[in-house]
């Protein structure tokens, strides 16, 4: 068969490099290609670049390469050794792979493109026609590849959030670059150690740079961020999603017992009424406008912790920190003297973080970069059922969503 000069032009090789043989095997659907190297080139030591004389061979390596019209193509080649005064006996590189991969760099690529584009490993392995633990290496690589490329730069706006790894009591903490939407970090558990060691990972000149961290109001997250970061105390921003979803439980607590004395002398107003109290007022579909109304007007408890709840969100409007403290005395007082405890209880829980709430006049931040990466990591953890450990999913996050450069050069 005469495709040598075709194989040579598709592979992109030149000199010293050189297509020998191409043999096709139709039964088997499978093309070989032979590669070879000019007698007597030098070749540069990988480590220090010095031009040496070819030492030795290793014996022959195969790389699988991109398909030839559905045909699996193979590269075949023996990689020349130099040997170095200072590295000692070492392989050549090549142009088309890295050391010690299995696939030629073009196919690894594309690999990489089927696994991001299809979010599972066993997608890519079924179009790529590789075994899952080949489809894993390629994950793997790139992780290694994008994380030993990755500058130490400053990341301005962090946010930090838990997420179940198993239902119920494992956790991981995700740490992302919220300007970047990117996953920064993945660690066991939500403990201080755990985004500890996410700021201990970071230069000193990184640390300074933090501008602001939005998290939810959890003591661990708290004190790692007050230990490790300068100035912390202003940077802290409580996220007023996870703030507002505190309030809401609160409002849903009085529904459930106003509920329960309504329903034993007979009234049944407020069945099925639960999600009509948690939307934000301009979120309310249409259809439930009229019930909603008519509830609202029956003087309920619900009522009063619903409008206590619906007022606060008006404190996120504020951008001095003044005002924002006169509105939330106003409101905190309002709450208080509700006789509602679940909504006083969760006013008090406010006041004591009032200082990092309002650091959001000065860090308009939220967590909802955070959420929406959860919501993609969750997407992966279904479709993974493979990810056997711990550690295969926390590469899978980092492959998905950590923004990261994959590609081999
Ligand atoms: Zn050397």
């Amino acid at each position: 068969m005469q495709d040598v000069d075709l194989y040579q032009r598709v592979l992109g090789l030149v000199e010293p490099w050189s297509v020998q043989r191409v043999t096709l095997d139709v039964t088997q659907r499978r093309v070989d290609i032979q590669v070879e190297h000019t007698a007597g080139v030098k070749w540069a030591c990988p480590q220090c670049g010095q031009e040496l004389a070819c030492y030795d061979h290793v014996a022959e390596r195969t790389w699988r390469h991109l398909d030839t019209c559905q045909f699996q193509t193979h590269l075949h080649a023996r990689i020349p050794r130099v040997k170095c005064p200072e590295h000692g006996v070492v392989q050549a590189s090549v142009p088309w792979a890295e050391p010690h991969g299995r696939f030629t760099m073009l196919f690894e690529r594309l690999v990489i493109d089927v696994l991001q584009a299809t979010h599972t490993v066993s997608g890519a392995c079924e179009l790529m026609r590789i075994s899952w633990d080949e489809a894993f290496g390629v994950m793997q690589r790139a992780v290694a590849r994008g994380q030993s490329r990755k500058k130490a730069e400053p990341i301005a706006h962090l946010g930090v959030d838990e997420k179940a790894f198993r239902k119920g009591h494992s956790y991981v903490t995700v740490v992302c670059d919220i300007d970047r939407s990117a996953v920064e970090h993945v660690a066991d558990d939500r403990k201080i150690e755990s985004l500890g060691e996410y700021f201990q990972s970071l230069s000193a000149e990184q640390l300074e740079g933090i501008q602001a961290v939005a998290m939810d109001m959890w003591e661990p997250y708290i004190q790692a961020t007050m230990r490790h970061v300068p100035r912390a105390g202003d940077k802290i921003v409580f996220d007023r999603f996870h703030i507002m979803k505190h309030v809401n439980e609160a409002v849903d607590k009085v529904r459930r017992q106003e509920h329960r004395q309504l329903k034993a002398g007979g009234d049944d107003r407020l069945k099925g009424s639960k999600h009509l109290w948690l939307y934000a007022a301009e979120n309310l579909p249409q259809k439930h406008h009229s019930a909603f109304r008519e509830l609202c007007d029956q003087n309920l408890r619900t009522g009063r912790a619903w409008a206590i709840k619906e007022t606060l969100r008006r404190l996120w409007d504020y951008r001095s920190t003044t005002w924002a403290r006169k509105f939330f005395r106003a409101w905190f007082g309002w709450a208080r003297r509700s006789k509602l405890e679940p909504i006083k209880r969760a006013a008090l829980t406010l006041q004591r973080h009032l200082d990092n709430i309002i650091t959001y006049c000065r860090h308009p931040i939220t967590n909802g970069v955070a959420e929406g990466l959860n919501s993609r990591i969750m997407t992966i953890k279904r479709k993974a059922c493979g990810y056997r450990n711990r550690e295969n999913f926390k590469t899978a996050i980092y492959f998905f969503c950590g923004g990261l450069d994959l590609y081999p050069q």
